[in-house]
């Protein structure tokens, strides 16, 4: 059994429709694959559709923007993805709708501290390379520049431009990382930090922090991820081990956007996997929510 649970499609900063998607994952051998783009369940029907086509076990999530503020004056971006939630519990939709508008709102700014460094771009060179997406991101400002030949590739459009610290970084909202695992709980969902140290380089959230978390209702921890070291992973998963959390493994697949982030390059173990569905199981009965089921083929 090979089990990716992080894509991302064209619905948000991926590079194809969640439908082609689900195809490549039958293509490279994944009996499980769950698509999970930023902030917005927009692709879930597509991607069911395919998967009784493909025959590909699917499961629907997301990967939600939140930020954490242990209260010592630090602040952490964190991704938190949920698994299987109703995506129609309105406080949910209600935040995810705030991060959505967050997204959008952002992007003239951006193209303002662009213009400001002397490069020429408009909404409208954006807005090309979205193309119908429902999540806004950074990617896709970095494909406008490549397209308007100011960087070759989005790594080069991160790092010289875009990336947190650099010129023409501008924050958006997101969601206290506390209130979205609740939320994603009252929802019927399961609930897994994102590559917790990954990119930032900063080892928050800890042990403790995931602690209290998970009091609050987190259910796991992705410790296979193209961003952690062998020693992160380690290190993550004794604090796994340690909170009982379940670990997971994925790719975090954005098509031709993101290079050495094939599909299947990290995978979640099948017992890992069985204890996410129980627990998606055990919170859409304690919440009464009417939850999304994994697509079986
Ligand atoms: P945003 O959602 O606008 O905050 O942009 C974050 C997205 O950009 C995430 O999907 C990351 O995978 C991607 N990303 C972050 N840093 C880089 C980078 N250096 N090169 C390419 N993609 C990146
Ligand atoms: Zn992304
Ligand atoms: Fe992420
Ligand atoms: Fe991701």
């Amino acid at each position: 059994m090979r089990i990716d649970l992080h894509t991302h499609s064209r619905v948000s900063d991926g590079t194809e429709s969640p439908a082609e998607l689900v195809r490549a994952a039958r293509s490279a051998g994944l009996d499980v694959v769950a698509l999970t783009d930023h902030d917005t369940a927009d692709g879930w029907d597509e991607a069911v559709a395919a998967a009784r086509e493909t025959g590909v076990e699917l499961v629907r999530g997301m990967e939600i923007s939140t930020r954490y503020e242990p209260g010592d004056g630090s602040s952490h971006n964190v991704h938190l993805l949920a698994y299987l939630p109703d995506p129609s519990y309105p406080p949910l939709v209600e935040e995810l709708t705030k991060v959505l508008a967050g997204r959008q709102g952002r992007v003239p700014l951006m193209l303002e501290r662009l213009r400001g460094l002397g490069i020429s771009i408009s909404e409208a060179d954006v807005a090309a390379a979205s193309g119908d997406a429902a999540a806004t991101g950074r990617p896709h400002i970095a494909d406008a520049l490549v397209t308007l030949g100011v960087v070759g590739h989005r790594d080069e459009a991160f790092d010289r431009y875009l990336g947190a610290g650099r010129p023409a970084y501008v924050d958006r909202y997101a969601a206290p990382l506390i209130t979205m695992v609740r939320l994603v709980a009252e929802a019927g969902g399961v609930s897994v930090v994102a590559h917790p140290w990954g990119r930032s380089g900063r080892q928050r959230p800890d042990e403790a922090d995931l602690a209290v978390l998970a009091e609050a209702g987190l259910r796991g921890i992705e410790v296979d991820h193209q961003d952690h070291t062998p020693q992160t992973r380690d290190a993550l998963r004794a604090i796994g081990r340690n909170l009982g959390l379940v670990m997971t493994g994925s790719s975090d697949y954005h098509g031709t956007g993101k290079t050495d982030h094939d599909l299947g390059c990290n995978t979640t173990d099948p017992e890992e996997y069985a204890r996410l569905l129980e627990l998606a199981a055990a919170a859409s009965q304690h919440s009464g929510r009417a939850t999304p089921e994994v697509v079986r083929p």
